[in-house]
């Protein structure tokens, strides 16, 4: 009873007619008129004020006409739209829930399933108890339950989308979830009353469906704010269907001592079962998650960090501040004669071994990771340089013992770059580059373990000078490139040339890329050098075009234009500008810079692709592409490593792979190149393998361009041109430091 306002109970006119139906009827307008002035979300709010509109005409239908009815029959007309009002509400509230910034996801609809059936399950035994003994129609009494099961229903997908954003609760939800609920609430008492036969018109229960429609009202005029996705969020998001999962089983259980009908069983039996799907799921997602923040941060071949794991360990120990720690670097010597004399698999060994030895030396506090390729590196915690100068020293002895796998013995050395914090640098970039910088000290001066002291950098040490000067040779046309021609093996005809670069330095002569290019990469000058690249090679093929030499021009990208989302249009240019055919010009990528970032490389050579440049993958077999994935790549051509060509006269299982190989290459529609071969009788067994195109020093060695022309027209002149032509003393010209 509304206190000083409803004296008498029983069905007022003016408060259960007029002003609660008036209240009803304002709420849906309300909700409707957001719905038509505001066009986000319109048709979920509109879904809503269609729920509220056919609820205030159920309470009008009551007000008007059934009240009058002497025995008013259950279910009487009133009921019709008040039933009808929930479907509309669902949708609207599904709607809404779903944009609420996130997807609404697997695990969402599974927790709204073992809410609703379990739920269910609880409030048909809860209705069996009380409405135990109640008098009236089947049609009565199911009636009277809707009500309550339809507000359930809603409940729950206010309450699933609480769950699955860690209960965070934003305006709208505040108050659409305050009207719901008082709903649920009022409908459940009033079922109970009617239930019971104890309900009474003019209690303080009646005006709740007003007020109930007017919060919704205001939640419509709130501006919702998107919430981040969050899932997984701590245990509170479990808590909701693990409370309902246990109630559920414990009706099951009360089920096996009798009591609890056939429906009851079923829903609780239902709820059980998806609670277990439910749990698979979470397990599942968990997992995936787990896996997927550990693979990225793992190095595949050690199974140690990775440079992002590392990177992040150093700024986090820089955060907490205090006391001392230091960077080492470090880097096996001679590592690519292991690597190119025993094959990469070899190679690949000796890092992992190296990864378990340096791993056997760390303290509590330090972090050890693979940077990439032979270069490690060690967060070392609480050390002074003589601490770290001797920590290095250790490890260095520990990586001069031989390592012996498969028969083979292998011998290496490391050097160590340490760089102090805060004294070399205070940020992790810093910190990187100084220990670089001691590490090619250390190197050069072949001293094992240098620390690094700002003299250092005043001297401007090997690598720096070394960065400054090509910087320099980029402008001043340092930059030349040698060609080394493909040929046809069953053909002998020349398929094309590959652009390789040399540094003429005015000091040191003619530097191999090997020399330079780790730099360039390392310190952001890739993309000129790649730019200057592309520009003298395509001069040359526009200069051979005009002499009468039509060849194709291959030219290598490394890892960091791959990135370089500019490349294709740069690359369509240079090619407009010179009037040149696109596919005169091969962009080779090693399968390991693809394998960097298999996604982003995908996308690019597509463009590239798409412009008519051809793609080659190059050093091929010394990364771990999948099958699957190269079928996804575009890709006109594969590069055989030339490792694979070590021991093949002798070892037929080398044979083997090759052939297999070839097989893969032919069926994916590629050619297949063999690089480096060395003898005639390599050359032999590949044309024998059905391998299409050779390259190598015994058919030719990278050529200067006018070198490169007078081999072509030597070999022209040659009835039938025999590989000898490559021990031409011209064909020696590309003298490699
Ligand atoms: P690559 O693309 O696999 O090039 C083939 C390398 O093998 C060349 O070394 C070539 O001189 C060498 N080679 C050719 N035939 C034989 C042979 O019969 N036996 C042996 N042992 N070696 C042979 P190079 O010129 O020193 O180039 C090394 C690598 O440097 C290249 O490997 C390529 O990855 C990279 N490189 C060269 N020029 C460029 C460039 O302009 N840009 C980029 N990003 N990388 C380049
Ligand atoms: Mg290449
Ligand atoms: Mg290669």
């Amino acid at each position: 009873m509304v206190l000083g306002v409803r004296p008498h109970g029983g069905y007022s006119v003016v408060w259960d007619g007029w002003v609660q139906n008036g209240v009803l009827t304002a709420a849906a307008a309300v909700v409707g008129l957001r719905a038509y002035l505001v066009q986000d979300k319109r048709l979920d709010w509109a879904c809503i004020a269609a729920g509220l509109a056919l609820y205030a005409i159920g309470n009008i239908v009551y007000f008007a006409y059934v009240q009058y009815q002497a025995s008013p029959p259950a279910p009487s007309a009133a009921d019709i739209p008040w039933l009808a009002c929930y479907p509309f509400l669902y949708v609207g509230v599904f709607r809404l829930a779903r944009q609420r910034g996130a997807k609404i996801d697997r695990l969402l609809r599974i927790d709204s399933i073992i809410s609703a059936l379990g739920l269910s399950a609880l409030a048909m035994t809860w209705f069996t108890v009380t409405l135990h003994g109640t008098k009236g129609s089947l049609a009565a009494v199911l009636t009277t339950m809707a009500y309550p099961v339809g507000d359930l229903l809603l409940m729950l997908i206010v309450v699933g989308s609480l769950a699955v954003h860690g209960w965070r609760v934003d305006r709208v939800w505040a108050w659409l979830g305050a009207g719901l609920g008082l709903f649920a609430a009022a409908d459940t008492i009033y079922a109970v009353r009617v239930a019971t036969d104890s309900y009474q018109a003019g209690t303080l229960l009646d005006p709740i469906w007003a007020v109930a429609a007017t919060l919704m009202a205001i939640a419509a005029w709130k501006s919702q704010s998107s919430i981040p996705r969050t899932r997984g969020n701590g245990w509170a998001v479990l808590l909701v269907p693990t409370l309902i999962t246990v109630s559920a089983l414990a009706l099951l259980v009360m089920a096996g001592h009798g009591s609890g009908s056939l429906p009851v069983r079923v829903l609780a039996a239902a709820t059980v079962l998806a609670g277990l799907v439910r749990a698979a799921f979470t397990f599942h997602t968990m997992v995936s998650l787990v896996r997927n923040g550990v693979e990225a941060r793992t190095d595949e071949l050690s199974g140690l960090r990775n440079r992002r794991a590392f990177l992040e360990a150093v700024e986090r120990r820089i955060a907490a501040g205090h006391g001392q720690f230091s960077i080492m670097l470090i880097d096996l010597d001679r590592f690519k004669e292991v690597n190119d004399s025993l094959g990469h698999i070899a190679g690949d060994d000796l890092l992992r071994e190296v990864g378990v030895r340096l791993k056997a030396r760390m303290r509590q506090g330090d972090v050890l990771a693979r940077l990439g390729g032979d270069e490690f590196a060690i967060l070392l915690d609480n050390t002074s340089t003589e601490m770290a100068r001797e920590i290095g020293e250790r490890l260095r002895l520990d990586l001069q013992q031989a390592f012996v796998k498969d028969g083979m013995t292998i011998y290496s050395d490391a050097s160590c770059g340490v760089a102090l914090w805060p004294d070399a640098a205070d940020t992790v970039g810093g910190l990187l580059q100084r220990a670089d910088i001691a590490m090619y000290d250390a190197k050069r001066e072949r001293t094992g373990t240098a620390i690094y002291t700002h003299a250092d950098e005043t001297d401007l040490s090997a690598p720096l000078r070394l960065v400054d000067e090509l910087r320099t040779a980029l402008t001043d046309n340092q930059l030349v490139l040698h060609f080394q021609p493909k040929v046809g093996l069953r053909t002998a005809k020349l398929e094309g040339v590959e652009a390789l670069v040399r540094w003429q330095h005015p000091l040191k002569g003619l530097l191999a890329p090997d020399d330079f290019l780790p730099q360039a990469e390392r310190y952001g000058l890739m993309r000129q050098l790649t730019t200057r690249v592309l520009t003298l090679a395509l001069d040359q093929i526009s200069e051979w075009h005009r002499a009468g030499f039509d060849t194709t021009v291959a030219v290598n990208i490394s890892v960091s234009n791959l990135l370089d989302l500019e490349l294709p249009d740069q690359v369509r240019t240079l090619l407009e500008v010179r009037k040149l055919n696109p596919a005169c010009l091969m962009l080779e990528v090693t399968e390991t810079t693809l394998m960097a970032d298999p996604t982003r490389a995908a996308e690019l050579l597509s463009r590239l692709q798409a412009i008519g440049v051809g793609v080659s993958i190059d050093d091929y077999g010394t990364g771990y592409s999948s099958l699957a994935r190269l079928r996804e790549l575009p890709v006109n051509e594969l590069k055989l490593d030339r490792s694979f060509l070590l021991g093949i006269s002798r070892d037929p299982r080398a044979g083997a792979i090759v052939r297999s190989t070839v097989e893969l290459a032919h069926s994916l529609g590629l050619k297949l190149v063999a690089e480096g071969i060395e003898t005639e009788t390599d050359e032999a067994i590949l044309r024998e393998l059905s391998c299409d195109l050779g390259q190598g020093y015994h058919l030719a060695r990278p050529l200067p361009a006018d070198e490169l022309l007078s081999w072509v027209l030597k070999r022209d002149s040659v009835e039938a041109p025999s590989p000898a032509t490559a021990t031409d003393p011209s064909s020696r010209s590309d003298q490699r430091p």
